[in-house]
């Protein structure tokens, strides 16, 4: 590879990491040291109705238990970062700008009733109601709006969203490193919000904006993210920009294998799913963590990493040393991986 590998690792503080979230952040420590790279943590917390007291702060200590470091970040080296979202606004503003500048965003002015009725409307003509291509030119937006009335609109601070101008008919190919090739026609897709009424971005700007300032060359992350991607390859060419490579990582899935792995599993069949103890800020509950139940960190990264992922030997015990140099993200496996918790105290136990 001639350019320096640079990937991140970028959840939302929307509550504890899980250990599929640890697992991702694993996989792209591992691929970035292999290469020499550097591994970014980016704190994606513009989603104010989903933040959750104490979650950034438990994300920091788990990457921190588990030795999986990060390398950069703002302020001073030694001291630095993560980056965090809610820090960087005006950057998102100054890009959705472009966006409405090169007309592949629009300001929308419909209320949510508005765009309730309209929901109304459609199911009793047994359609669906979608904002996109098909009927954008008779909703509320700046496509439909003369010069001066978006103005008088604007000057008068009427709530608004900026959505993606999605171009119509077109088939995207795109590529997963895990995956392989997938094709997708834009006319399933909606004018997706880049921004919300409340002056910050959705997830899919930030997301690409600072992906794309980042020099970010490989997004690893989990597969729930998949359907996502023909916006994000629609926004890096709306911008103009060379995509990163996409690598989708399959879901760890139930013991039984039926469906994925959740936290009431976990409470049912006695085992966390969390790295470090969680205690509910709301409710006050309290979640057990691998840490307080005694297990090494190194037991815990041990079995992630071989959750989803082997080296093509036998070879049961990795030091974080020896899984640096074996990793591979074509040896991760296409399918869900199966939890197994007795396998998780055997490495404990032989470690
Ligand atoms: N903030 C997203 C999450 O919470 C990040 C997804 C991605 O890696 O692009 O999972």
């Amino acid at each position: 590879m001639d350019t320096k590998v640079r990937v991140r690792f970028a959840p939302s503080p929307t509550g504890p990491l899980h250990i599929g979230g640890v697992r991702t952040a694993l996989y792209n420590y591992l691929f970035a040291k292999k290469h020499q790279g550097d591994f970014l943590l980016r704190i994606e917390d513009t989603d104010q109705n989903r933040f959750v007291e104490g979650a950034e702060q438990y994300i920091k200590e788990t990457l921190e238990w588990c030795g999986i470091p990060y390398d950069e970040g703002p302020g001073k080296p030694g001291n630095c970062g993560p980056y965090k979202q809610s820090d960087r606004k005006e950057i998102y503003v100054e890009h959705v700008d472009k966006l409405i500048q090169s007309n592949n965003a629009y300001y929308a002015f419909d209320t949510p009733e508005d765009l309730e009725v309209k929901r109304k409307e459609a199911e009793q003509d047994h359609t669906k109601f979608s904002y996109g291509p098909k009927n954008r030119n008779q909703l509320n937006n700046s496509l439909t709006l003369s010069a001066e009335e978006l103005q008088t609109k604007l000057d008068n601070k009427e709530n608004y969203v900026i959505r993606f101008k999605t171009k119509s008919s077109v088939t995207l190919s795109i590529h997963d490193e895990i995956r392989g090739f997938i094709e997708v026609d834009s006319e399933v897709l909606d004018d997706k919000v880049l921004f919300k009424s409340d002056g910050l971005p959705t997830y899919h700007l930030a997301n690409i904006v600072d992906d794309h300032l980042m020099r970010i060359t490989h997004v690893i992350r989990g597969e729930e993210w998949l359907p996502s991607l023909p916006l994000h390859i629609s926004l890096y060419e709306a911008f103009g920009w060379e995509t990163p490579k996409f690598a989708h990582l399959p879901l760890i899935l139930k013991p039984s294998g039926k469906g994925k792995l959740s936290k009431r599993d976990g409470d049912q069949l006695g085992f966390p799913v969390f790295p470090l103890e969680w205690k509910d800020p709301k409710t006050g509950a309290t979640s057990s963590g691998y840490r307080e139940e005694g297990f090494f960190p190194e037991t815990l990264v041990n079995m992630l990493a071989l959750l989803g992922w082997n080296d093509g030997t036998e070879k049961e015990f990795f030091s974080i040393k020896e899984l640096t140099e074996s990793f591979e993200l074509e040896r991760v496996h296409k399918s869900g991986a199966k939890f197994d918790h007795e396998k998780t105290e055997w490495f404990q136990h032989h470690y």
